[in-house]
């Protein structure tokens, strides 16, 4: 007779595996399926986010980050250095020790709710009964009251830039390079190869990213967007943008790129190449036909709002499904769909889902752009106030960037805060906590910040909207 269970996941990313703890505290039976084998050949939960994505991207950010700072940084504070040199090595073990211990954390913690964790593939097969594939390859089928899909997104592949190991890598490859490499090409200046450019940039790589857009970040509110374009080309970063690659060859542990540009066809030679061009929902042999799953147009398991597929009990989550392919998208949905099995109500709020881009500095956004407001064709008004006017980020000396709050004309309600500074990341919290209460402009204008803090320039952001800011020697002269 098949196992029966109240819930199987598929995909042990932050999606599945929140949605299997969270399934498991509702005191339901939960198997969580993951097919992950890592770099050194071990089953390995926590997905593209604590494997090779959001984790060991980070870990890398830091080091580089660290090591900037002693090189051009502490001098400004009076601290002497010589020699300052970055072993990659250690480095790179560092990363991987944190990442090891990540994916044994989500290891404990399914052990520690007593989800059974199934080391191989699942698929989705009519009647809500699954096939699990072990490793080694033998077959099982699972019943399940309810199924959770979390097989979460692979790279983009370019046809005319296939892999080739160690040389034209993809996110995994770029956490990987043993040394710096001389020459980097970066294909597509989006979130990863903005972020994993910068690593390498920062201990010495001439980077050359290649980006066919004419428009940088287009989904980041515009004057943040050209700040950060100003500091990461500051700091080195040779951007290019409306530049289409045609074509790459590898010879001689060299790679010719050959790209388009609005001066024609050009040429570059580097030593190694990312290739971070998006990534795609990955659905291969998830579910059958008969299975009643279907996929919408752009190739994501189409789901309602609260991530129910066509069949009844089957849910869809995290970069499977539309929407941004957030780790903590993944996971809300993950949570959200686990208390809707349980009997709960429960919904995620897709209009607060704050986004960071983790370059130095920092990018930070949550709801509409001014460009998206404007373009709506809704009353606004806008307050912005700069990290250079404030105290904290004058004694941290991190004053690039500033603070932007789009605010309803009539209701004075916030609609969206972009950021572009320092901890931004950190900052842009404050915003979504205020955002989901349905905060105005004047409730955060009446809160009371501490002072020296870098979230002081959020307040006078927001004070900004109405004339009101303090530290502003150019104040808007309304009431
Ligand atoms: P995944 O994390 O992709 O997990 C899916 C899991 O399912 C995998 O382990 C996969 O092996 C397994 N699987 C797939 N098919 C099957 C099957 N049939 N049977 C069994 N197992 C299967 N997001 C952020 O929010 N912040 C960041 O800073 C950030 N940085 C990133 C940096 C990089 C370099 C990359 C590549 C991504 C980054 N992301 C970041 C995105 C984030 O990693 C994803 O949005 C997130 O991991 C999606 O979670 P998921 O659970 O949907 O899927
Ligand atoms: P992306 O969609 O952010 O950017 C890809 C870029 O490549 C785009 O600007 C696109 O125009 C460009 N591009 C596409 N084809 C091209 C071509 N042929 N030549 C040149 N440029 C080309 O994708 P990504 O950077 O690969 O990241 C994938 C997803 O992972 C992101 O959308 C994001 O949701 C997630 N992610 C998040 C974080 C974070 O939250 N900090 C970090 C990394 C990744």
């Amino acid at each position: 007779m098949a196992k029966s269970f109240d819930v199987v996941v598929i995909g042990g990313g932050p999606g599945g595996y929140a949605a299997a703890i969270k399934a498991a505290h509702l005191g339901m039976n939960v198997a969580c399926i993951d097919m992950y084998i890592n770099k050194e050949g071990k089953p390995a939960l926590g997905g593209t986010c604590a494997n090779v994505g959001c984790i060991p991207s980070k870990a890398l950010l830091d080091s580089t980050w660290k090591f900037h700072e002693a090189q051009q940084d502490f001098a400004v504070h009076g601290i002497e250095t010589t020699g300052v040199s970055m072993n990659v090595g250690a480095m790179i073990k560092r990363k991987d020790d944190i990442v090891r211990k990540q994916t044994d954390g989500v290891a404990m913690l399914l052990k520690a709710n007593g989800v059974t964790w199934l080391q191989g593939r699942g698929k989705l097969l009519a009647g809500k009964q699954v096939e699990f594939t072990a490793h080694d390859g033998s077959t099982e089928t699972l019943q399940a009251a309810n199924v959770i899909l979390a097989s979460g997104s692979a790279p983009i592949k370019l046809p005319m830039a296939p892999l080739v190991d160690g040389v034209v890598v993809d996110n995994a490859g770029a956490l990987e390079f043993q040394a710096v490499p001389k020459r980097l090409g970066v294909i597509g200046a989006g979130i990863i190869g903005l972020e994993l450019g910068s690593v390498w940039n920062r201990l010495g790589s001439q980077v050359v990213v290649l980006e066919a857009m004419d428009t940088f970040l287009p989904m980041v509110d515009r004057q943040v967007g050209k700040e950060l374009l100003k500091s990461l080309q500051k700091q080195g970063l040779d951007i290019r943008l409306a530049a289409r690659v045609t074509g790459t060859s590898v010879a001689n542990n060299e790679v010719t790129i050959e790209f388009t540009d609005a001066n024609g066809e050009q040429k570059l030679v580097v030593d190694k190449l990312i290739v971070a061009v998006g990534r795609r929902p990955f659905t291969a042999d998830l579910f059958t036909t008969d299975s009643g799953v279907n996929l919408d147009e752009r190739g994501f398991i189409f789901v309602k709002d609260n991530c129910a597929t066509d069949v009844p009990g089957v849910y869809a989550i995290g970069d499977i499904v539309r929407g941004p392919a957030l780790a903590h998208k993944a996971t809300e949905e993950g949570v959200m769909v686990a208390e809707i099995i349980g009997g709960h109500h429960a919904a995620v709020n897709y209009d607060c889902i704050p986004s960071v881009v983790y370059t130095h500095p920092e990018v930070a956004w949550v709801g509409k752009t001014e460009e998206q407001v404007k373009a709506a064709g809704e009353e606004y008004k806008v307050g912005t106030f700069a990290f250079a006017a404030n105290g904290r980020a004058a004694a941290a000396n991190e004053t690039t960037g500033f603070v932007k709050v789009v605010a309803d004309e009539k209701t004075d309600r916030v609609l969206g805060v972009h950021i572009v500074g320092p901890q931004a990341s950190e900052i842009i919290m404050q915003a979504v906590i205020a955002m989901e209460f349905g905060a105005s402009a004047e409730d955060l204008q009446m809160m009371v910040f501490a002072h020296p803090g870098l979230s002081e320039v959020f307040h006078e952001a927001c004070l900004d909207v109405d004339g009101k800011a303090i530290h502003s020697a150019k104040r808007k002269r309304k009431k």
